[in-house]
């Protein structure tokens, strides 16, 4: 594969520029362009600047192949080509504060967690920062967005991967996706979810980028949570909590916890004092939403009623908590899953795509 133009900032690409031996207002004509949307092919520069990008920098990195609109709910679901011809997948879903794109960091990923679809197959590459960026670029320009009056306001880092598991394309994806100048989201409308990778989340609490650090947690011991998430072997939650801690010491941000409500498994009042007990007097919000079923999985969602408890038995016990809706159930809303669909009925064994 050719490098990817999109992994650049502003500064990087005004070196680029000089480099080519062209002059210093192109890197502007250039990054805003990018910025848009546009492929290199599509640049309003000079032929011969055009194709000497072309010849280095991939003309499209990410390619919109298909979309699937949510009858239930309008969240819309893209999968994307990569210039290598794998595939990954996003959501754009409208809220009434903003318009919010889920994007993937990895092909796949190698967390394993016993619900999910995105890592059935394990990890086949990270994404750059450029492919990253690419997903919200493309989104915005097909949602009929521009840098003005921009269609993806709000950026969630929840969709295939393990986003610290890819730390350095994905803190570069950060700093480039809220630079002035560019596609520009403050990192206040953008959140970060991790299965909790504790050295990187301490990492993370000092590279000044204020998010929405959340964290997968799904069960309130170590021996529940291991269970579904093999992560849990070699990260305990004592230490979670003291990283999530620190990221407050360090931002003032207030951090948030994903709690998945699966029948038999993590879903029982018992549970629900369990998890206020642990996050009590903490500065913190839970997130809960009812398992998104994955055909391959054999765990089924706990019952809408069950998750309605498990919410009033945490606000009662003072704990700040929201029951999400599953958004998208009815075009395989759960991560990986219109990937593995796709793979599957267009019958690409290697999860490729050209
Ligand atoms: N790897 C990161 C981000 C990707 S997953 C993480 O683990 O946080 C984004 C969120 O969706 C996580 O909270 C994950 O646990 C959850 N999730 C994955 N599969 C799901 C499913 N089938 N139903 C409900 N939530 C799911």
């Amino acid at each position: 594969m050719k490098q990817i133009l999109q992994d650049l900032s502003r500064d990087e690409l005004n070196a680029l520029v000089e480099e080519l031996g062209e002059k210093k207002f192109r890197a502007g004509q250039i990054y805003l362009g990018l910025m848009q949307g546009k492929k290199i092919s599509e640049l309003n520069i000079p032929a011969p600047l055009r194709s000497a990008l072309i010849e280095r920098f991939e003309d499209e990195p990410v390619r919109i192949v298909k979309t699937l609109t949510s009858q239930e709910d309008g969240a819309k679901k893209y999968l994307f080509a990569l210039a290598d011809g794998n595939l990954i997948e996003g959501v754009f879903m409208k809220y009434k504060y903003g318009n919010t794109q889920c994007v993937s960091t990895q092909v796949g990923c190698r967390m394993g967690c016993k619900f999910c679809a995105s890592t059935l197959n394990g990890r086949l590459r990270d994404l750059t920062a450029g492919e990253i960026l690419s997903e919200i670029l493309a989104v915005n320009r097909s949602e009929g967005g521009n840098l003005k009056d921009r269609a993806v306001t709000n950026v969630v880092l929840m969709g295939s991967g393990e986003p610290f598991d890819n730390y350095g394309n994905v803190v570069r994806f950060l700093r480039n996706v809220t630079a002035e100048g560019g596609i520009a989201i403050s990192a206040r409308n953008i959140s970060l979810s991790t299965c909790g990778l504790v050295p990187e989340m301490r990492k993370f609490a000092e590279e000044g980028i204020p998010l929405n650090l959340t964290v997968s947690l799904h069960a309130t011991t170590d021996e529940e949570r291991a269970r579904t998430m093999p992560i849990a072997n070699k990260y305990q939650i004592s230490e979670i909590l003291e990283a999530c801690a620190y990221y407050f010491e360090k931002t003032g941000r207030r951090y948030i916890f994903e709690y998945t409500l699966i029948s038999g498994e993590n879903a029982d009042e018992k549970h629900a004092l369990a998890l206020a007990k642990l996050l009590k007097g903490r500065p913190c919000h839970v997130n809960l939403i009812r398992l998104n079923e994955v055909k391959e999985r054999p765990l089924r969602a706990a019952e809408e009623r069950t998750a309605r408890k498990f919410l009033e038995v945490l606000e009662a016990q003072g704990i700040s908590a929201t029951l999400r809706r599953s958004m998208g159930s009815d075009i395989g809303g759960a991560c990986g899953q219109l990937r593995a669909s796709y793979i599957c009925s267009q019958n690409f064994p290697d999860g490729k795509f050209s």
